[in-house]
């Protein structure tokens, strides 16, 4: 499954916060996933709670996430929108096809609370 490498991945990066700061565990982490990141939020979840034992400071590690909408800016007329589909978006104003992605593929990190 696509979503266990990408919670190995995300795991290592927390384990390596850890030493870096050298912290004694993670207590929450929030991260945001774009809808458009290919990552099934459920099954993201579901790989971290499932591998986080494994990693010494992050076994009790509360995940949550904030799924990010599709935002585009219209290169014709300026304006932002967020859109639930990602099939053939217009502009909602103009109509206009010439789109910049502003959001929407990110799996990033907003915070973590770290114990000490
Ligand atoms: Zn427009």
């Amino acid at each position: 499954m696509h979503e266990t490498s990408i919670a190995m991945g995300f795991l290592e990066s927390l384990s390596q916060l850890l030493e870096r700061e050298k912290a004694k565990k993670v207590v929450k982490v929030r991260v945001r996933i774009g809808k458009l990141s290919g990552i099934v939020v459920d099954s993201f979840v579901f790989a971290f709670d499932a591998l986080k034992g494994q990693f010494k400071g992050l076994e009790e590690t509360e995940l949550v996430v904030e799924e990010s909408p599709i935002r585009y800016r219209c290169n014709s007329c300026g304006h932002e929108f967020t859109v639930e589909t990602v099939f053939f978006p217009e502009c909602p104003k103009c109509g206009a096809v010439d789109l910049k992605l502003l959001s929407g593929e990110e799996l990033q990190v907003i915070d973590a609370e770290i114990e000490v």
